[in-house]
């Protein structure tokens, strides 16, 4: 006999993360009239969301979308779903909207970013566009009355006995407290995390990822991360420094002085991430040092148009509207993860996901600049017209696996994939590197614990995918194979298998 999960609580619609997408999902599922909880390890104000700094990508208007949607498409390299960029671009400038009337005082000027063919990501408080959205958000939540749970870790997703995700189970307050929900919203961010160096926050350990794997979920894609071009490294940690600042005409220059972004690519400082992350790789082996030089934009315009980046980097020595800094590439954005349809649904019934922990199929090999903010609204609210429909309520029958590794562990894991799976990657280093990874430790007793066996579980994924994909594309490049394959294919992992699928176009995709 199935003994039930004891219920602590039960609620409508729970929502994991407390990032963009989760917090404008809480907000749309209040407006239908249903319960939320909504959980985060953190503070509500945190994750990948707080950090953003440049900006709200999203088409100016109809005849903007064709634009956008090109655009998006080009740095996807082949491997974006056009049906998903179609949705993504029809539908991101009513939710920009619906935020500026929530109370985000989005600036008048538009910032024009990489890969963009014109200005039309929207900011606000300068450089602190994360901030003001996860601020206002967060404030809208509580007012709207979504139950917030702050440091809750989700350590475990409940299932009932037909395999429907049923709710999840907490670490909070040294207890455990097990939520019942009619539907399961992931929003946990990305994995950056499982690299020693990145500019992503301590919450983004790819929880979300391993949980929806462990419930049956497929992930895909995961090969694809992001490095930013212009990361300053200090004391171990990444300290971005917005793509905006090459948008504002900051320049990039070897340690011989010359400007060489014009010998890589025609759009010169303003090309794809992917393009201007290895050619700064390259300049900083072949010279020694890369700097990236706003300086002659004046002191006024670097401290109004970049104040954060202006006083962190203050913090570190550096006055940035007086002098070139040291960049270098770091990760910054996961664009694989787990795999969802146009409605954010996973395939496990009950369980969707929406923002940097889904894949989408809005991003393909390269992750466009500031549609993820906007991806995050966009798919947020559509998860929410479809768990609205599907609020169903079954007995909690047994929870997913929740595998531990140490401090020990966990540093080997990132040591291995900074190692083997960078900006560039080989066979054979992917495959000693995964030979190499550590073994669980048993049931994850604390946060800490968890936190590992998730990193070493989405490193598992990220190596994997790596393998398969035997071509360079996007963010992705191996040594042997330098070209893109003739035919565009998602890698799809499930717990125990990898797969190569076609990219599915417009007439296949499901709505
Ligand atoms: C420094 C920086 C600058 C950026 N700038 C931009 C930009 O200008 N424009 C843009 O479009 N994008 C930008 N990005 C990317 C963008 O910020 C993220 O992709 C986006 O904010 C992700 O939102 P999210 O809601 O998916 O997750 P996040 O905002 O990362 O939130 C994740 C949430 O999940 C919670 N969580 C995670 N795991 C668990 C768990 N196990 N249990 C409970 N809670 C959990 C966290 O506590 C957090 O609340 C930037 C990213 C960084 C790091």
């Amino acid at each position: 006999m199935v003994r039930a999960v004891k219920v602590d609580a039960r609620t409508d619609v729970l929502i994991i993360g407390g990032g963009v997408a989760g917090l404008y999902a809480a907000l749309r599922a209040r407006a239908l009239g249903l319960h939320v909880t909504l959980a985060c390890k953190g503070a509500l104000t945190g994750g990948s969301t707080y950090w953003a700094q440049g900006g709200v990508a999203a088409p100016l208007g109809p005849w903007d979308e064709a634009a956008h949607a090109r655009d998006t498409l080009a740095a996807g390299r082949g491997l974006c779903e056009p049906r998903v960029v179609d949705v993504f671009v029809r539908e991101a400038q009513a939710h920009v909207d619906a935020v500026r009337a929530l109370g985000v005082p989005f600036a008048e000027d538009l910032a024009r970013e990489g890969g963009h063919g014109l200005a039309r990501v929207r900011h606000a408080f300068g450089d602190g566009t994360g901030r003001a959205v996860s601020e206002v958000l967060a404030a809208r939540a509580h007012a709207a009355g979504v139950e917030v749970l702050e440091g809750a870790f989700a350590r475990a997703l409940l299932l009932g006995a037909s395999g429907r995700v049923v709710g999840a189970e907490f670490l909070v307050g040294g207890g455990v407290r097990a939520v019942q929900a009619g539907g399961v919203l992931l929003a946990t961010g990305g994995f950056g995390r499982v690299y020693p160096v990145t500019t992503a926050p301590p919450e983004g350990t790819g929880d979300g990822v391993a949980l929806a794997a462990r419930a049956g979920a497929q992930v895909r894609d995961v090969e694809f991360v992001q490095f930013h071009p212009t990361v300053v490294v200090s004391g171990g940690e990444g300290l971005l420094v917005t793509e905006a600042a090459r948008g504002a005409g900051g320049v990039l220059r070897n340690a011989f002085g010359e400007r060489f972004m014009l010998a890589y690519d025609a759009a010169g400082e303003l090309a794809p991430r992917d393009v201007v992350a290895r050619a700064i790789a390259r300049e900083r082996a072949r010279t020694g040092d890369v700097t990236l030089d706003v300086s002659h934009l004046g002191e006024a315009a670097v401290r109004a148009r970049f104040p954060g980046v202006h006083a962190r980097l203050l913090r570190e020595g550096l006055d940035v509207s007086r002098v070139p800094v040291p960049v270098q590439p770091a990760v910054h954005y996961t664009m694989g993860g787990v795999r969802t349809d146009v409605r954010a649904f996973t395939g496990v019934p009950g369980l969707f996901a929406a923002g940097e922990v889904a894949s989408s199929g809005l991003h393909g090999a390269n992750r466009l600049a500031s549609n993820s903010l906007s991806e995050g609204l966009v798919f947020g609210a559509r998860a929410v017209a479809a768990m609205a429909g599907d609020v169903t309520f079954e007995v909690p029958a047994r929870r997913t696996d929740a595998p531990g590794l140490g401090a020990e562990g966990a540093a080997r894991v990132r040591a291995l994939v900074a190692a083997h799976a960078g900006l560039e990657r080989s066979g054979e280093a992917l495959r000693g590197a995964l030979a190499a990874l550590p073994a669980v430790e048993g049931e994850a007793g604390d946060r800490a614990a968890a936190e590992g066996g998730n990193l070493l579980e989405v490193a598992r994924f990220l190596l994997r995918g790596a393998l398969a994909r035997e071509e360079s594309r996007g963010a992705h490049v191996r040594l042997e194979f330098p070209a893109a394959d003739g035919v565009a294919r998602h890698v799809v992992q499930g717990t125990a298998r990898v797969w190569a699928e076609p990219v599915e176009g417009l007439a296949s995709a499901v709505e």
